[in-house]
C-alpha cells in the first residue's frame, strides 16, 4: 500500500511568533517542492495560531507538541485536544523522549493523550525509541515492543489507521548521531510486524517516521527504506535550507 511520505518539523521550545513568521515565509516561497509529500511544522503552543494563519494556502500543516487527556479542568499548564482543534491544528506529537525524560511521561499517559487526540480528530504522532544503554544491552526490541503495546492499548484498527508513529532512538536525538538506514529499517520492520500482529492488515497503511539527527545528507538513504515513511525533524527543521533539503529527499 502506498504511504505518502510525511516530513514533520518539531520546533521544540524554539521560535517566538516574530521568528516563526519569518521561517514560514521562507518555507512558503518553496512550497512547490512539497508537492506529493505531506509537510508539517510543530511549533510551541504560543505560536500555533500565528503559524496556522501564516501557512494558509500552502500545503504545510501544523501540529502541537503535546495534548492533555481531559476535556477541561484543573490541569495547570496543560492544553486540551478541543483547544488544539479550535486553532485548528492537524497533528499533535505525543510521548516525545524529551517529555518522557524531563516531564515524567509514561506509556500510560501517552496512551491517555493519544485516545483524547484521536477522539478530537487530531492526527497523533506517537514517539517511541530506546536509550543508548538499552541499545548497547541489546534491549531495543524489548523496549519498543513494550512502548508500542502500552502506548497503543485499546486502539481500534480505524484509530490505528489515523495514527502516525515515530521511531526516535533517544541516542540519536539532537546528538548528530543517526541510526544507520539498516538499523532504522530493522526497527521499523519490527514495529510494522507488531502492528500487524495486534491490528491486522491496517498496519500496512500506518506511517512510521524516523527521527534522530535526520539531515539533508542522510535523509535520502533513510527515507528510501521500505518501512520508513517520513521523518520527524528537530534541529534541521529550524533551518529552511536543511528542512527543504530533507523534504526534497523524500
Ligand atoms: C526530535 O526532536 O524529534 C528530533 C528528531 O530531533 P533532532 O532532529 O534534532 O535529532
Amino acid at each position: 500500500m502506498a504511504r505518502t511520505k510525511l516530513i514533520a518539523g518539531n520546533w521544540k521550545m524554539n521560535q517566538t511568533v516574530a521568528e516563526a513568521t519569518g521561517l514560514i515565509a521562507a518555507l512558503r516561497a518553496q512550497a512547490a517542492a512539497m508537492e506529493g509529500k505531506d509537510v508539517a511544522v510543530c511549533p510551541p503552543f504560543t505560536t500555533l495560531a500565528a503559524v496556522v494563519a501564516a501557512v494558509a494556502g500552502t500545503p504545510i500543516r501544523v501540529g502541537a507538541q503535546n495534548v492533555h487527556w481531559a476535556d477541561s479542568g484543573a490541569y495547570t499548564g496543560e492544553v486540551s485536544a478541543a483547544m488544539l482543534r479550535e486553532i485548528p491544528v492537524t497533528y499533535v506529537i505525543i510521548g516525545h523522549s524529551e517529555r518522557r525524560q524531563y516531564f515524567g511521561e509514561t506509556d500510560k499517559t501517552v496512551n491517555q493523550r493519544l485516545l483524547a487526540a484521536l477522539k478530537a480528530g487530531l492526527t497523533p504522532i506517537v514517539c517511541v525509541g530506546e536509550l543508548l544503554q538499552q541499545r548497547e544491552a541489546n534491549q531495543t526490541e524489548a523496549v519498543v515492543t513494550t512502548q508500542i503495546r502500552d502506548s497503543l492499548a485499546g486502539l481500534s484498527a480505524a484509530q490505528l489507521a489515523a495514527t502516525v508513529i515515530a521511531y526516535e532512538p533517544v541516542w540519536a536525538i539532537g546528538t548528530g548521531k543517526t541510526a544507520s538506514p539498516e538499523q532504522a529499517q530493522a526497527v521499523h520492520a519490527l514495529l510494522r510486524a507488531l502492528l500487524r500482529q495486534s491490528h491486522g492488515a491496517v498496519a500496512d497503511s500506518v506511517r512510521l517516521l524516523y527521527g534522530g539527527s535526520m539531515k539533508p545528507n542522510n535523509a535520502a538513504q533513510l527515507l528510501s527504506q521500505p518501512d520508513i515513511d517520513g521523518g520527524l525533524i528537530g534541529g534541521a527543521s529550524l533551518d529552511v535550507e536543511q528542512f527543504m533539503g530533507i523534504i526534497k529527499s523524500a
